[in-house]
């Protein structure tokens, strides 16, 4: 028996390597706007973060997402993301608590 492989992604933030279920995608999309990305599935560049607020504001500290989805990302978007990072904190964890057996 081989082992499932879980497919990895690195935090933008503080540079972990977590299953990608235990990340929340931010999306650039081809629209240029900038969202999280529940789903994992929409179109265009993504940067992952560990589903805390911690790393968020660390992201933001370091300027990371703008590296992450090589576009400069404004004091107001980051902001912005934040408050929809802190609405989604709580549906994030008890989705991943109940979809960790699928794929
Ligand atoms: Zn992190």
């Amino acid at each position: 028996m081989r082992p499932r492989k879980i497919p990895l992604r690195k935090c933008v933030a503080c540079q972990q390597m977590m299953p990608k279920k235990q990340l929340i995608r931010i999306v650039r999309t081809p629209e240029e706007a900038i969202l999280i990305d529940l789903t994992g599935k929409k179109a265009g560049r993504g940067a992952y973060l560990c589903g805390k607020v911690e790393c968020f504001k660390l992201a933001k500290k370091t300027k990371a997402l703008d590296r992450a989805l090589k576009q400069p990302v404004g004091a107001e978007i980051y902001d912005q993301l934040e408050q929809d990072f802190i609405e989604v904190e709580d549906t994030f964890i008890a989705n991943k608590d109940r979809n960790d057996d699928d794929e």
